[in-house]
């Protein structure tokens, strides 16, 4: 007898923004496999160890929710409900509200991982429908700053380079990323491109010697909240010595004199003593950017987790428009998202301060234009809360119930006992989620299930503008349903019209019209043609259009001038101080194989065995002062709160500066403590992103009582 095929299914990794093309294999039994697609541009078979035990984290069905759950009143159990009672409470409930107290009364939490449709649709409900800008995302927390920078500069949120530039640059600037742990597929790229070209250089600015930094030629291991100073001390150098592009900045951008002030306000050695490296290393790196042909600067957290995030970003961006080294080969600024589809939720305005297809809110013209489309009478005016704003609001009753949608707040927000203590005081918490997992749901009022990546279909799009179509490949367990049908059902159930979409090809081409005649315009993109063709990069604007590598070659940019904006920024780091009881500076990151709150990747054995268990890297002489040693348990504290942890010793981290992994929470019956507990709610002015990485902290030897 033949045997039946194994059938293969197309989608992506559902980690991080590189966005890898992956082949799903279902065995007749059912059982998953994952592989590298090999046709897909952006990783071409390759996958890093997380995308490789995908499957492993999908199939483990152990923590799924599998039906509705709801309590009848504040102090009762969950029990089991139908949709339909789910939804009518739902409904019920936010009715009331914003009856009684307007619409900003209740607020929306999405993800990053959510797919470009459900964005869009919850977007759609929340500010066209129930009326309310309050609807932020947990990509506020990795890259906001990274959008209003290139907005000031560029004139809309965009990202100019390819991946293929990667294999064109050479030299490139790592900034506060890890992408050898992080962004794993891009970093191969890079090394591969170095391996065949030895002469390109790798600059690396991190506090910490971490292992992209092994491969650097240069690493300028800087103090946390220096990076200012350092990328105009890099900008004083090709100015003075005429190593700038002079017809690039006077013929494509604007502002170029006042950006100057600041960059002449410190000398090279002053801004060399700040940042606590070498004057003649800045020096060094600033030839190599100045003399490169292509160079490429890559960033992520270290650079957009900052109450200085926006200035961090403008400043390096800055040195592109000097040299020019922009929308040409192997050149530009390119953000590294931390999620897989962050990129996505911001092309449909998915943030409090955005509107569809990079609209502006603060633009009466773009709110009506999106009113109308919509079929509603007006967009709101009043930007909407951003995440950790949100949750303040819950706190002091603002906000009266929050929707919390494919994210764990409870471990990726910082200052979390105080986040916490906001979900205590709501009035009505839903978490809309699949994993049983996610610590909100103690103090949720409605628990709804949801389908799982594989488990729905979608497009994802990732830090090159990719957009790549998701197949579903295996249906979702018990009573759990896509993130957008949950969403469609409850628009219904609140009576609105506008929701009949039949299928994701429908919202998918919704989205796309309303991207006509803008920048990012997809409107030549359909399912279709995504399934056939494969991913592509907007702008797509017609049905021939074959998608856009590289922005800006014509040197025209998105500004009403079309010149690119220079902005002047101050170098000063405004982050809580340290002081004699709190000396050290806590920063935050990941490591090689966990991925954000680890409910996926915390289920892998095979992950688990780089590294299984959460700790605090200190420096030998910091560890030594407080009579700690290798592998001691320590506890780390400040005000806000304490995490007791194991200290690892090591002269890889800058004296002063310790670094814990964010990942762990209570998972799985473990009960470690959150890293969140000490950070710091203090956001970027603008960006309104959290500074993660740099909170003010003691360490000691914990000691028994
Ligand atoms: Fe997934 Fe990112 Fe690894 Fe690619 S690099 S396989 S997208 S985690």
């Amino acid at each position: 007898m033949m045997k039946a095929k194994p059938v293969n299914y197309k989608s992506t990794c559902s980690y991080c923004g590189v966005g890898c093309g992956i082949l799903v294999e279902q065995d007749r039994q059912g059982r998953l496999r994952v592989e590298g697609d090999k046709d897909h541009p952006v990783n071409r078979g390759m996958l890093c160890s997380k995308g490789m035990n995908l499957h492993y984290a999908m199939q483990d069905q152990s923590d799924r929710l599998l039906f509705p759950q709801m309590r009848w009143s504040k102090g009762h159990p969950l029990a089991r409900v139908s949709w339909d009672t789910a939804m009518k409470r739902a409904a019920a409930v936010f009715k009331s509200l914003t009856g009684k107290y307007g619409p900003d009364s209740v607020g929306f939490y999405l993800s990053g991982q959510c797919l470009t449709e459900e964005y869009y649709l919850a977007n759609k409900l929340v500010k066209g429908f129930i009326g309310t800008n309050n609807i932020d995302t947990n990509s506020r927390l990795c890259m906001s700053s990274a959008v209003a920078a290139y907005t000031q500069t560029l004139g809309e949120d965009t990202v100019p380079v390819a991946y293929e530039d990667l294999e064109k640059a050479d030299c490139f600037l790592v900034a506060g990323a890890n992408p050898a742990w992080c962004h794993p597929i891009l970093f191969r790229r890079l090394e591969n491109h170095r391996q065949q070209h030895p002469e390109v250089r790798l600059i690396v600015v991190d506090p910490r010697k971490t292992q992209t930094c092994s491969q650097a030629d240069l690493h300028l291991q800087l103090i946390p909240g220096t990076d200012v100073y350092l990328y105009h001390a890099i900008a004083r150098v090709l100015i003075e010595e005429g190593n700038i592009d002079i017809d690039f900045i006077t013929q494509h951008c604007e502002n170029f004199e006042q950006y100057r002030r600041p960059v002449f306000e410190y000398t090279v050695s002053e801004a060399a003593s700040t940042c606590g490296i070498e004057e003649s290393d800045i020096r060094l790196a600033a030839s190599w950017i100045g003399n490169a042909a292509g160079f490429i600067s890559m960033w992520a957290m270290g650079l957009n987790q900052s109450v200085i995030g926006v200035n961090k970003n403008l400043a390096l961006i800055s040195l592109h428009l000097l040299t020019g080294k922009i929308g040409r080969a192997g050149s530009g600024p390119l953000s590294l998202t931390g999620q897989p589809n962050a990129m996505g939720g911001r092309e449909v305005g998915g943030m409090a301060t955005l509107l569809p297809a990079h609209r502006r809110l603060d633009n009466p013209l773009h709110r009506q234009e999106v009113a109308a489309f919509w079929k509603v009478p007006a967009v709101p005016e009043r930007p909407g809360l951003a995440a950790t704003k949100l949750f303040e609001a819950l706190e002091s009753g603002e906000v009266k119930a929050v929707w919390i949608m494919c994210t764990n707040p409870l471990v990726s927000l910082p200052n979390a006992n105080q986040v916490e203590a906001a979900l205590k005081k709501a009035r009505f918490v839903v978490v809309q989620d699949i994993s049983g997992q996610n610590q909100a749901i103690p103090y949720a009022d409605l628990v709804l299930p949801a389908a799982g990546h594989f488990e729905k279909e979608g497009t994802m799009t990732n830090s090159e503008r990719r957009i790549t179509y998701l197949s579903k490949v295996t249906a979702p367990p018990g009573e759990a349903l896509p993130d957008a049908e949950i969403l469609l059902r409850f628009a219904r159930a609140m009576g609105f019209k506008g929701f009949g979409q039949k299928n994701m090809a429908e919202v998918f081409a919704e989205h796309a019209a309303l991207t006509r005649h803008t920048n990012i315009d997809i409107s030549g993109l359909s399912y279709k043609r995504l399934q056939e063709e494969g991913s592509m990069q907007w702008p797509v604007p017609h049905p021939q259009h074959t998608g856009t590598s590289r922005l800006f070659e014509n040197a025209r940019f998105f500004t009403e001038s079309g010149k690119a904006r220079f902005q002047p920024v101050q170098p000063l780091n405004l982050s809580e101080q340290t002081s004699p009881s709190l000396p050290l500076i806590l920063t935050t990151g990941r490591i090689r194989d966990q991925w954000h709150t680890m409910t996926k990747t915390g289920k892998v054995n095979k992950l688990k065995q780089h590294i299984s268990k959460p700790f605090a890297e200190i420096h030998p002489d910091d560890a030594a002062a407080r009579d700690i040693r290798e592998g001691d348990v320590v506890v780390v504290e400040n005000t806000r709160g304490q995490v007791r942890t194991r200290a690892v010793l090591t002269a890889a981290i800058r004296k002063g500066v310790v670094f814990m992994p964010m990942h762990w929470g209570k998972l799985l019956g473990q009960n470690f403590s959150r890293t969140n507990n000490l950070t710091s709610s203090l956001t970027d002015p603008v960006s309104k992103e959290p500074d993660y990485k740099f909170s003010a902290v003691q360490v000691k030897k914990y000691v028994k009582p």
